[in-house]
């Protein structure tokens, strides 16, 4: 982990942005710079004349930050961590010093002005200066594209053993269950989110928890699921069908079923449009427009109720959003998820999900495991 280097783009984005001085509290931020992984850390980062950082904890992590920072020095704080920052930033003759609004609380930002007054420095002191780090964290090195792979083939291997699991008669949450025991006997180190199993008409609803609900023959089920290995994540999903095997479908089936499979060949079609159009120097938003175009031409604008996709790193959803209206441009190295979806409430769901890295002629989906149609 190259964290010298990316402390080193930091203070030069810094310059750029005439703050000598950034305060860093954010946990996976604190991470991606100095690769600390305490839950208590505050980053103080100097960008003028005395350029470094220092990373304050508390005495619980003495050993751990030893180990595990590189980059930075690090203070074990007496008492709060945050409120020796700020007075090591008061005190390091910066004028100014940034700080990221998104992550910080009113609460907070009341404690950071309050030890910078009892500090002596400036009122006016902190200035904000948002996303700076998450900038950084949207483009991987390839460390973190190494990591991201590992994570996302490990996935992959999970789905593919759960499917020769599976069978009709399964309630959401014993599948969710198993998926999630297995992968930690994996190596997993958590799962990236709260796993979502949904079966027919819970599939309608995009963020669907595992119930009690038993997968009956004739649904689909939609699996969303991701893990987090050496702290990164990974997302797919993949929807499947419970079919009828050699017996017939029940009559009284039939329309959802034929339906169903309609609208899983538009999805699939739209996903890999999205998938197509990832290239370096792709806004965004013609990323989403490649799978909404498709289901909007299909009469589905209204079922696809979310955006195509979003980056994925150190955290489940960071920067880029691949949306509509979204004009920013994919980079080389970047993380995203392309999953768009059709949702029918009270009738049955589909989306599909792959996470891909950013390439200069196109992208690396890094979850290749089966997506078209698949009958249990
Ligand atoms: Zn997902
Ligand atoms: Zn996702």
């Amino acid at each position: 982990m190259d964290t010298r280097r990316r402390l080193r783009k930091l203070t030069e984005a810094m310059r750029a942005r005439s703050t000598p001085a950034l305060l860093v509290a954010n946990l996976p931020d604190v991470r991606y710079l100095t690769g600390f992984t305490g839950s208590n850390a505050a980053l103080v980062v100097l960008a003028g004349s005395r350029a470094g950082a220092r990373l304050f904890t508390d005495g619980r992590y003495t050993a751990q930050a030893q180990q595990e920072v590189q980059g930075a020095t690090v203070r074990i704080a007496p008492k709060s961590a945050l409120v020796e920052a700020c007075a090591y930033a008061a005190g390091s003759g910066a004028a100014n010093c940034g700080f990221d609004r998104t992550h910080t609380t009113v609460a907070t930002l009341a404690a950071m002005r309050s030890a910078v007054r009892k500090a002596g420095g400036p009122a006016g002191f902190f200035q904000p200066m948002d996303g700076a780090v998450e900038q950084l964290r949207a483009v991987k090195d390839s460390d973190e594209a190494d990591k991201m792979r590992r994570a996302a083939a490990l996935t992959c291997s999970l789905y593919e053993g759960l499917m020769a699991w599976m069978e009709a008669g399964m309630r959401e949450r014993d599948i969710a269950t198993e998926l999630e025991h297995r992968a930690r006997l994996a190596g997993a180190e958590a799962m990236s989110f709260e796993t979502i199993v949904a079966a027919g008409e819970r599939g309608g609803m995009p963020h669907a928890r595992a119930t009690e609900a038993i997968v009956q023959r004739g649904d689909l089920l939609t699996l969303d699921f991701g893990i987090v290995l050496e702290g990164y994540c990974s997302d797919m999903t993949r929807t499947l069908a419970f079919g009828f095997g050699e017996g017939p479908i029940p009559p009284r089936q039939r329309a959802r079923w034929v339906e169903q499979r309609e609208a899983f060949g538009v999805v699939l079609a739209a996903q890999q449009a999205a998938v197509d159009a990832v290239r370096e120097g792709a806004t965004c938003d013609a990323v989403d427009d490649a799978a909404r175009s498709i289901l909007t031409a299909a009469g589905w604008a209204k079922q696809f109720s979310h955006s195509t996709g979003h980056g994925v790193g150190l955290e489940i959803h960071e920067g880029p959003r691949v949306a509509k209206g979204q004009k920013s441009k994919l980079e080389a190295g970047m993380v995203i998820t392309i999953e768009p979806g059709v949702y029918l409430p009270g009738r049955f769901g589909i989306r599909i999900e792959d996470s891909v890295l950013v390439t200069a002629t196109g992208c690396e989906v890094l979850t290749p495991v089966h997506k078209g149609w698949l009958e249990l």
